[in-house]
């Protein structure tokens, strides 16, 4: 069998890229080595929902409150008007969209992606099939590297796809307090907590997000020598969760930023985790992975129609022109304020802000910066300063 687009990897950016190929007619195959959940909090914003056409009953928790807890315990809720951010599982949300693919056309194949190899015939995915443990090669004009945040496919096929930066984040996946908030005050089934605190997180944050009838509780650093069970247990502890039985333990990498390059000038290009493409602050990786797949797809379509392998450059261009700027002040504003207790306690005193929760909710339900208010932005701006030169004391909004 030969296809038009192999894709490494069924997370969200693989399975979205292998569906929309496979809706535009092309022969797709959707490689996952399956048999793991990825690690997640599993937080997508509305424009997540909506851009992909993500279905309610995947939706196992909505949140509309967002806290904002400080290192002296100072917290600020942050109300989502006019929406909701949606909670979902990983282990049914994967396999939905790797199904929903294959509904259109693609091919699923269970196996481990091994190397890509070349000869007079063209391109072949060389991977060990789960079934038979037997190795197999398919020919195949392009692929694409969606395998996540440790990406063979980046590694072996594009320059710099070995050196991403990564943030390590774990978390427990844990039974809520059963009868929710009436058993437990600190527990809201939905409001998400994220933590700015030193003793969680040296330089990211840590969170609790209601999942229905669970909850993942975690915390990010790229520090070593962080013990992120101590630092889970600590927050577990401070959020009265040290009670709730624990149903997983797990953690994986966050990439900290996109790689300058994602494609090998020839025939790879590569999608989501595997582009290191997470937005900086958050973490966020899920809408940016289906956004990225999309990318890839649109890249590899254009590249098979035209012949040109320029045309694989698209999906980073594409990518960055709609989020780039969204990226960037989100890395200046990690680095600004992750670095220290005294910064992070000014950062959850800026969000008292309404006109800094309302900007950077817009970011993240619509992903864009909202242009209409200067008066606002100029306001924001002073204050920002205000706070990083230590001009007004931490404890002023
Ligand atoms: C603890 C934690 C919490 C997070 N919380 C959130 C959150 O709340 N919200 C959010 O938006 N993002 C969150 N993220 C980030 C988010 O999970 C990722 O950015 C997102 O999953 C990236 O999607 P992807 O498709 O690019 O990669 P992945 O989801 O990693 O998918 C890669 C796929 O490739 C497959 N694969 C890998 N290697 C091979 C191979 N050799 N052969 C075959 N298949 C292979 C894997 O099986 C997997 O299915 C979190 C991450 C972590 C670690």
């Amino acid at each position: 069998m030969s296809y038009d687009v192999f894709v490494v990897g069924g997370g969200p950016s693989g399975a979205t890229a292998a569906e929309d190929l496979a809706r535009a007619g092309y022969r797709v195959a959707l490689l996952d080595r399956a048999g793991r959940i990825k690690p997640c909090g599993g937080a997508i914003p509305p424009r997540a929902i909506r851009d992909f056409a993500i279905p309610d009953h995947l939706i196992v928790a909505r949140i509309d409150v967002a806290r904002m807890i400080s290192p002296t315990g100072r917290s600020v809720d942050i109300h989502i008007e006019g929406g909701y951010v949606g909670m979902v599982d990983r282990e049914d949300f994967d396999e939905y969209l790797r199904d929903r693919a294959a509904m259109h056309g693609a091919e699923r194949l269970t196996g481990t992606f091994l190397r890509v190899e070349r000869d007079s015939k063209g391109t072949h995915v060389v991977w060990r099939n789960k079934t038979d443990g037997r190795e197999e090669r398919s020919q195949t004009c392009l692929v694409i590297g969606a395998d996540g945040a440790r990406s063979g496919v980046a590694r072996a096929e594009v320059p710099g796809g070995d050196k991403i930066p990564y943030v390590i984040a774990y978390h427990e996946i844990i039974k809520a307090p059963e009868g929710g908030f009436a058993a437990n005050a600190d527990y809201d089934p939905k409001r998400c907590d994220v933590i700015y605190d030193g003793r969680i997180s040296p330089d990211f944050y840590g969170w609790v997000f209601p999942h229905g009838a669970n909850a993942s509780v975690g915390m990010g650093t790229e520090k070593d020598g962080v013990d992120l069970k101590v630092a889970t247990a600590a927050l577990r502890a401070m959020s009265g969760l040290s009670g709730c039985e624990t149903i997983r333990r797990e953690g994986a990498p966050i990439p900290l930023k996109p790689l300058d390059r994602w494609d090998n000038g020839r025939d790879v290009v590569l999608a989501g985790d595997a582009a290191g493409v997470v937005a900086p602050s958050s973490g966020e990786g899920i809408f940016y992975a289906m956004a990225g797949g999309r990318v890839a797809a649109t890249a590899a379509q254009a590249c098979l129609r035209s012949g040109r392998v320029r045309d694989l450059k698209l999906a980073r261009k594409m990518f960055m022109r709609e989020h780039g700027t969204v990226f960037r002040v989100l890395r200046s504003m990690q680095d600004a304020y992750y670095r220290s207790d005294e910064r992070r306690e000014r950062f959850v005193s800026l969000c008292h802000d309404i006109d800094v929760q309302k900007l950077t909710f817009e970011a993240y339900m619509n992903k864009s910066l909202v242009k209409a208010r200067p008066m606002a932005h100029l306001k924001i701006g002073v204050k920002n300063v205000a706070h990083l030169l230590g001009i007004v004391s931490p404890k002023w909004s």
